[in-house]
């Protein structure tokens, strides 16, 4: 073959191979099959599973067999408690499960030194069972700089919730005392903790009493100053009517109310019924979610009833949205984070994994926590 021709048939050999193996690449998903690179792309969509014919569908059984209690009615249902404090209870998935709660967003103490260990104990559950936990954390100071850094490194490390805070308490019993209490939620650490809450997409649960005078001002300028921060208002319907919720949701799209349905509906002090709520709920369909508040000052049973109780109150879709999907698209659309990502790249290149992931922040955590064992386990 002459000089020329061979080059020519070599070049256009090359150019084959490079657009060949270009072209395959790029259409590549879930596996880049050169053996040499891990990668992690962000997946931030969230569609919830089910529509409102489903609550129907379980509504119907109830007709038929009315000796059963709402929690086995609703047993098919997922339901999540955004407010849960039994992180140092090791048998808390199953406690609350027994009623049908098939996720808690764990955490222990309030805003004190404890709640550092508390928070561990509430990651700790998170990797025993990351099918039934969102583990959040409440141990960093307000006022100190650290506070900020705390709160940084943990959701770099994978937490999904912050909370519960205390942003501001006068009457309650223990709250009122925490070490790392506010005096507002605009103070202190509280605005660069926004920042960092809207740059990961986790949202932030604030204890705030009285709900009302200058601790809610001072919520609604935050909420104005941070339009990307998803701040949940914790059981918000605790001694404050539904009057008061309403201006509050109307004026600001980033709140979001954790619903103590046990208070309204055990609580002697109350003076609402879980009726009461329910024109609001009907009206912002996407901003409540329920809680136990652990059970606080009830029991275990009226507590995780009273979830239930509210349920059946609602419309189909709007049932869904507040007893699982309001709370799994905000966790649902987090990225993950670059501490994650470093880390999956290591482990997964040391278990021979070379693919292309697309996770966002609770796969990856799962993810990491597989890749662990795994690596651990070989020889
Ligand atoms: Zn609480």
């Amino acid at each position: 073959m002459p000089q020329t021709v061979r080059c020519f048939a070599l070049c256009a050999l090359t150019l084959a191979a490079v657009l060949f193996s270009g072209c395959t690449s790029s259409e590549e998903t879930t596996g880049n099959k050169k053996g040499t690179e891990v990668r992690v792309e962000p997946l931030t969509e969230y569609t919830p599973k089910e529509e409102g014919a489903f609550i129907e569908s379980l509504r119907k059984n109830q007709n038929k067999d009315s000796n059963k209690d709402l929690y086995e009615i609703y047993q098919d249902l997922t339901v999540i408690d955004i407010h849960n404090h039994d992180a140092s209870d090791p048998g808390a998935i199953g406690k609350w499960g027994e009623y049908g709660i098939d996720r808690l967003v764990l955490f222990g103490n309030i805003s004190e030194p404890s709640a550092q260990q508390t928070d561990k104990l509430a990651w700790q559950q998170y990797q025993q069972a990351p099918s039934s936990v969102y583990p959040s954390f409440a141990g960093f100071p307000i006022y100190e700089e650290e506070g900020v850094s705390i709160v940084k490194q943990n959701l770099e490390q994978g937490y999904l919730n912050i909370g519960e805070v205390a942003a501001a308490s006068t009457y309650s019993q223990t709250v009122s005392r925490v070490a790392w209490k506010a005096e507002h939620p605009n103070d202190g650490n509280f605005p660069k903790i926004y920042d960092l809450a809207a740059r990961y997409q986790v949202p932030i649960l604030l204890h705030i009493d009285p709900p009302n005078g200058e601790p809610i001002t001072r919520l609604e300028e935050a909420l104005d100053q941070h339009p990307d921060t998803a701040i949940i208002f914790g059981h918000a319907n605790a001694y404050n009517p539904p009057e008061n919720i309403e201006p509050l949701l109307n004026k600001h799209p980033n709140l979001y109310i954790d619903f103590f349905a046990g208070f309204t509906a055990y609580n002697p002090e109350s003076t609402n019924k879980l009726e009461d709520f329910v024109p609001l709920m009907e009206k912002y369909p996407d901003r409540f979610m329920l809680s136990t508040d652990a059970g606080f000052g009830l029991t275990t049973e009226q507590a995780a009833k009273a979830l239930y109780e509210t349920i059946d109150l609602l419309s189909p879709e709007t049932a869904l949205k507040v007893a699982y999907q309001n709370y799994e698209g905000l966790i649902e659309r987090q990225p993950p984070t670059e501490t994650q990502i470093q880390t999956i790249k290591t482990l997964s290149a040391k278990a021979g994994r070379f693919e292309t992931y697309r996770l966002n922040k609770r796969m990856a955590n799962e993810l990491i926590f597989e890749l662990t064992k795994l690596t651990e386990s070989a020889p």
